[in-house]
């Protein structure tokens, strides 16, 4: 049985922020670590094979980040988060009862997502180096809460950059020039 990852849990709001989604700093290098050690011993470990061939087909055509849609394609013109009622909301996580209620499907052509920024309008993806297979975590995370998803974001994503690196150079990578820390 194959069992792909597709990767760490994000956090969405006061739950997840104490629970699942709150990662301490030792076990972010850690997460780190593990992704790139698996990839160095299984180019495919947990299907992430792909990921490391997208990130070359980004950096072999130069993809620009206002080139990238969000990880989960909610922001493609194709894709709608529908509820049993009609209501058009954010994405499939959200409901319809607050702020992620963007429209009706009885009002189609009113449909627009306009309840998360993109990632090119980010300060802190903008400069990122993972952006590329991260592709700024959930879109409508803001405040603190972004900021933590934003950190098992990176730690996880640069584990596959790490393994990348490693499998064109030979060589492990030991810090980036960010914000960030490896
Ligand atoms: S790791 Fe953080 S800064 Fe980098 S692309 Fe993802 S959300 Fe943006």
């Amino acid at each position: 049985m194959f069992v792909g990852l597709e990767g760490v849990v994000n956090v969405y709001d006061a739950a997840t922020a104490i629970g699942t989604g709150r990662f301490e700093t030792a076990e972010l290098d850690s997460l780190t670590r593990s992704i790139f050690e698996a990839l160095v011993e299984d180019p495919n470990a947990f299907g992430l094979g792909e990921r490391i061939n997208e990130f070359y087909a980004a950096i072999q055509r130069r993809r620009p980040i206002e080139a990238l849609r969000q990880k989960c394609r909610m922001d493609s013109p194709d894709a709608i988060a529908v509820d049993l009622r009609g209501n058009v909301m954010t994405c499939q996580n959200t409901g319809a009862k607050g702020v992620h209620k963007i429209c009706h499907v009885a009002n189609f052509d009113a449909i627009a997502l306009d309840t998360a920024p993109h990632f090119a309008l980010r300060e802190e993806c903008v400069s990122c180096p993972v952006v590329q297979l991260c592709k700024r975590s959930c879109m409508f995370l803001a405040g603190e809460i972004f900021k933590q998803s934003c950190a098992t974001e990176f730690a996880f994503n640069m584990g596959i950059l790490m393994a990348a690196v490693w499998y064109l150079t030979g060589m492990v990578v030991v810090g980036v020039a960010t914000g960030h820390s490896v």
